[in-house]
């Protein structure tokens, strides 16, 4: 017999390629911290349904796809920016959660929350979107696994970091320096980077826990690593469902991204941080590339996309201007279902910092992403044109309905 397969995307609608799907934005505004209330700053955001009011000089208004107030729960957060995200891959669509912000704006409270243990990532009620997408993803597996017999799902993950623009790999620490690479049949990957299979979901909290003590103890320079280095955890889920001798196999890709503080460098960790615009010119050799690139890749889509214009691709759009960009760029306008939550704090003394935040996001609002199914289908050359006829009766079927 013949072992042959093919991709399911060249079977796609071009209607549904071309439509493209927006990258959804969400701002997060988190309660004041002690500080700011012990310094009695008063607070510039306001929040009014899904718009974010700025008592900034002049004053701003921004609006976005929902805007989480100081009050909104984990669990409420979850189900606003990460559930649909991850019944997406489960369904074989790539997908991406970013957390922007200044340093103490409440990104990796809202990416991890307090994961001092296995058992805290379980149980905790401010644990945060990664451990609520593994449990989310893996009692779906566990509840699908009983209503659709025979389909197989499989999990891996891998988690790294990239800290000055070196990759190193947080579940096999001694790799380091790794490398962005392409070629046709892989897409994007990076070369060396352990991908560790979780059997269930106490396993991926091992790996997540292991990754984020590893991101710990990394550097002697603690807190300074963390809020400028960028952590990507990765979960690559895999379904294969058997029928009439074809097997199809669902694969998708799930990056949830705590990204570098977006502040000026010098000022990291200080909400005082009010000169910004001015030392941004001067001082611009000392900013984050990755955090620079993707500034740059997210204005130049959006410039496309707005004028219309809409031509991707290296020649325009630098992705490979730095490791971030390069490494996520299906997330950015390719194949992925994208949401984006920009952290800010409420207080006065941080409404620089929000300005461009919420700038940075009003940007990302225009990114249009091309998203498809990655399916392939393999078995014998007779059983795939059985499993096309089958399609061909079903498609019919719809379009009679419709
Ligand atoms: P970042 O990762 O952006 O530097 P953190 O997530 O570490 O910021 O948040 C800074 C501090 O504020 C932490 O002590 C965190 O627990 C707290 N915090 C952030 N967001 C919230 C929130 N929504 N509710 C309660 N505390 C929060
Ligand atoms: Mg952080």
């Amino acid at each position: 017999t013949l072992d042959t397969s093919m991709s399911m995307q060249s079977l796609h609608s071009k209607e549904e390629i071309e439509e493209g799907e927006g990258v959804r934005v969400y701002i997060r505004v988190r309660p004041a911290t002690e500080r700011e209330v012990s310094v009695a700053s008063p607070k510039a955001v306001t929040v009014e349904g899904s718009s974010v009011l700025l008592k900034s000089d002049p004053p701003r208004s921004f609006t976005f796809d929902g805007v989480l107030g100081e009050s909104a729960t984990q669990q409420e957060v979850f189900e606003t920016v990460g559930r649909s995200v991850g019944s997406s891959c489960l369904a074989g669509y790539n997908g991406s959660v970013y957390v922007y912000g200044q340093t103490g704006a409440g990104k990796t409270h809202t990416m991890c929350g307090p994961v001092g243990s296995v058992q805290s990532m379980q149980f905790d009620e401010r644990r945060g979107i990664i451990c609520r997408m593994l449990d989310y993803v893996f009692s779906e597996i566990a509840r699908r696994g009983k209503e659709e017999n025979g389909t197989e799902h499989s999990c891996r993950c891998s988690f790294l970091e990239i800290y000055k623009e070196q990759i190193t790999d947080l579940l096999e620490p001694q790799n380091t320096n790794l490398q962005v690479r392409e070629d046709l049949q892989r897409g994007v990957y990076v070369e060396r980077l352990s991908e560790l299979a979780c059997g269930n979901l106490t396993e991926a909290f091992q790996a997540l826990w292991r990754g984020l003590q590893q991101r710990q103890v990394g550097s002697t320079h603690m807190n300074e690593q963390s809020s400028r280095s960028h952590a990507v955890f990765t979960l690559y889920v895999e379904a294969a469902r058997s029928r009439a001798g074809v097997t199809s196999t669902r694969a998708a890709s799930l990056n949830l991204v705590d990204l570098a503080g977006s502040e000026r460098q010098q000022h990291a960790g200080d909400p005082r941080a009010q000169t910004y615009e001015s030392l941004r010119v001067k001082e611009a050799a000392a900013v984050n590339k990755s955090l620079m690139a993707l500034t740059n890749v997210i204005m130049s889509l959006s410039r496309e996309e707005r004028s219309k214009r809409r031509r991707r691709g290296s020649n325009y759009v630098h992705y490979r201007d730095s490791k971030l960009t390069f490494l996520l760029r299906d997330s950015l306008g390719g194949n992925s279902k994208t949401v984006v939550v920009a952290n800010v704090s409420p207080a006065q003394i941080c409404c620089a910092e929000t300005v461009s935040t919420l700038k940075f996001a009003a940007r990302a609002k225009h990114i249009r992403c091309s998203v498809v199914r990655n399916e392939a289908f393999s078995g014998t050359v007779e059983s795939l044109m059985e499993e096309v006829k089958l399609l061909r009766k079903e498609l019919v079927q719809l379009s009679g309905r419709s």
